[in-house]
């Protein structure tokens, strides 16, 4: 048997589509969504994210600020910054892009900004709303790995799901959104026994752990649908060989680059399992879309009229 792909790509351009409509009447209403981005410092990974970021913001039709305090910046300095975005009315969602400088209190900087802004999902008042099950803004890549399940009409309702990792911005709201969404959810981490137990009892796996293709193919259930979260970059090439063994292309690419990135569940697992997020293209994609996604969410629920907010899209509904 082979996986079904879960392409992210083509669910990504599918709500791209609909967020576009959407800021065309919010616009029309004299609303234009705005995103504004802080960059603090000259990490070239973070760099590379926010300018994507930006790139998503006017493939959509919203409007973006990028804010480069100077990577000396003090925690004082950065919650000013931030002060001075939660007052601009035009700006609807604050990302701050982590890391940020070890002399910034980071913890204090994300909790400064306000809660109808927070489009990344971080700030407690959010997660508060999420255990709740109230609306409310939801971290991105978690609720990207809701929308891949629903756009593919896997069933979720009734069914054993395994979160594979616990951590604040991926293991434990994606718990919590499978748990409202009535799956039994399993929760694992570094200290669960017999892993591949409970994976083979799951019928559906979110593996968020960050260990590239440690999630072995015979530990899936046949037919059991995989969301793949982990971005790995593998150089070992004896590792490549292990992931790569019966994907000759992947290895050939390997070769020829010097690394490949690789998600938490081994490549042989299309397989076994039914439906599977592929790594890249999976998940990856989805996590830019949901933030442009809660962008326009934050300004829908903060400055729309409801005669906009009546023409919400799925997307951005949930
Ligand atoms: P993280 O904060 O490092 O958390 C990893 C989790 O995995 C922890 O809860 C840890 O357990 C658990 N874990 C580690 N080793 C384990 C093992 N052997 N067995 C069971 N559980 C184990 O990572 P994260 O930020 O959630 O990210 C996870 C992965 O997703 C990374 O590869 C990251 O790059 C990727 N990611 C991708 C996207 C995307 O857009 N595609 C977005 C975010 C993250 P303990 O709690 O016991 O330590």
């Amino acid at each position: 048997m082979t996986a079904r792909i879960l392409d992210g790509k083509i669910i990504r351009d599918q709500i791209f589509a609909e967020l576009k409509d959407e800021v065309r009447l919010l616009t029309a209403a004299r609303v234009r969504p705005g995103l504004a981005a802080v960059l603090v410092g000259e990490n070239p990974a973070s760099q590379l994210y926010v300018k994507s970021k930006i790139a998503a913001c006017e493939e959509i039709g919203l409007s973006s600020a990028l804010i480069t305090p100077l990577p000396t910046a003090t925690t004082l300095e950065l919650l000013a910054v931030v002060d001075d975005l939660n007052r601009d009315n035009n700006v609807d969602g604050i990302l701050i892009q982590l890391p940020l400088p070890p002399q910034v209190d980071t913890k204090r900087i994300l909790e400064a900004v306000d809660p109808a802004k927070d489009v990344d999902g971080f700030h407690p008042v959010n997660l508060g709303r999420l255990v709740s099950g109230r609306p409310g803004l939801v971290a991105c890549t978690p609720a990207g790995c809701m929308e891949i399940l629903r756009r593919n009409e896997i069933q979720i309702e009734g069914a054993n799901a395994v979160v594979l990792g616990r951590s604040d911005i991926v293991g434990k709201p994606m718990a919590l959104l499978l748990m409202h969404a009535n799956a039994t959810v399993t929760i694992c981490h570094s200290k669960t026994r017999d892993l591949p137990d409970v994976l083979r009892r799951a019928d559906i796996i979110v593996a968020a752990m960050g260990k590239a293709g440690y999630v072995e193919a015979d530990w899936i259930r046949p037919g059991a649908t995989v969301i793949d979260v982990g971005t790995n970059r593998v150089t070992y090439p004896q590792e490549a060989e292990r992931l790569f063994q019966n994907f000759p292309e992947r290895l050939q690419k390997f070769r020829a680059k010097g690394s490949a990135l690789v998600g938490d569940v081994h490549p042989d697992a299309i397989n076994t399992a039914g439906a599977l997020t592929p790594v890249p293209g999976g998940v990856g994609p989805m996590t830019i879309t949901m933030l442009m996604s809660n962008t326009v969410k934050a300004a829908r629920i903060r400055r729309a009229s409801p005669r906009v907010s009546a023409t919400q899209p799925a997307a951005s509904a949930r």
